[in-house]
């Protein structure tokens, strides 16, 4: 699904060029439900940024469903980004004089679906959410963790094959935390595949892999010891 080789990205700065991708090779396959760890400023985000088609890489390749990522145009970048990912940031990035179901329905209105149409799949995913009754409230109504859910459920709602999430538990208390894991849990078991960027432990070792940048560079990829979990 996610194939990266040697990926290089520097950022430029007037006359400073830092080098924050260091020649990431990885695969992630269909179905995977994966974390990617590191301290801040290692480059997390960066390479989430190139896996979601939001940045462009220096040098290397990049593969995404056998298809190369490289010197696409804006049209092209956005046309694979909306049918293939959907993402998730820690500030949830709600519209704010947008209900919930407004929100969830966005990505539709822009796919030019009728706002009958898209309103009533938005109930769909909200229902999926457990937060039918909220659809009509505004998201400073709402709680983080439900703020939360409205936009994992409006970054399902084009059908994407992956979903790219950015510290998404980052705002939330640990309670929470773990409810929004749940829900990727079981976005994970309909077969999207997951990538999570976290920097809490008991948050990546919920997931099947856990890949650990250090400095720009993969430093290692292990398969967390699966701890039980009491609700
Ligand atoms: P992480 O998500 O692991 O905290 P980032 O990928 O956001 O790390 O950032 C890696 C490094 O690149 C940091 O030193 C950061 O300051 C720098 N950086 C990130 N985005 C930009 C940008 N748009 N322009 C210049 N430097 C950036
Ligand atoms: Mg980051």
């Amino acid at each position: 699904m996610i194939r990266l080789e040697k990926i290089h990205k520097s950022y430029i700065t007037g006359n400073n060029s830092l080098h924050v991708l260091k020649g990431i090779d990885l695969t992630i396959e269909s179905g995977e439900l994966v974390s990617i760890v590191g301290s801040s400023g290692s480059g997390k985000s960066t390479l989430l940024n190139v896996i979601g088609i939001l940045d462009v890489y220096d040098n290397g390749n990049y593969y995404l469903d056998n298809k190369l990522m490289k010197g696409l145009s804006e049209k092209k970048a956005a046309w694979y980004r909306n049918r293939m990912i959907g993402f998730v940031f820690q500030s949830f990035n709600l519209i704010s004089f947008k209900n919930a179901m407004e929100n969830v329905a966005l990505p539709l209105y822009y796919q030019g679906v009728s706002r009958k149409k898209r309103n009533a799949i938005a109930m769909e995913y909200l229902d999926e959410m457990g937060l039918v009754e909220w659809a009509e409230h505004l998201p400073s109504e709402l709680s983080g963790g439900q703020k939360q859910r409205v936009a994992i459920a409006r970054s399902l709602i084009a059908n994407p094959k992956i979903i790219l999430a950015d510290e998404p538990t980052g705002a939330l208390d640990s309670q929470t935390s773990f409810e929004v894991m749940d829900v990727f849990q079981k976005v994970n078991s309909k077969g999207i595949t997951v990538i999570i960027v976290t920097h809490e432990k008991d948050i990546s070792e919920r997931t099947d892999r856990i890949i650990k940048l250090t400095d720009g560079n993969i430093e290692k990829e292990y398969k967390p010891l699966k701890q039980p979990y009491y609700a």
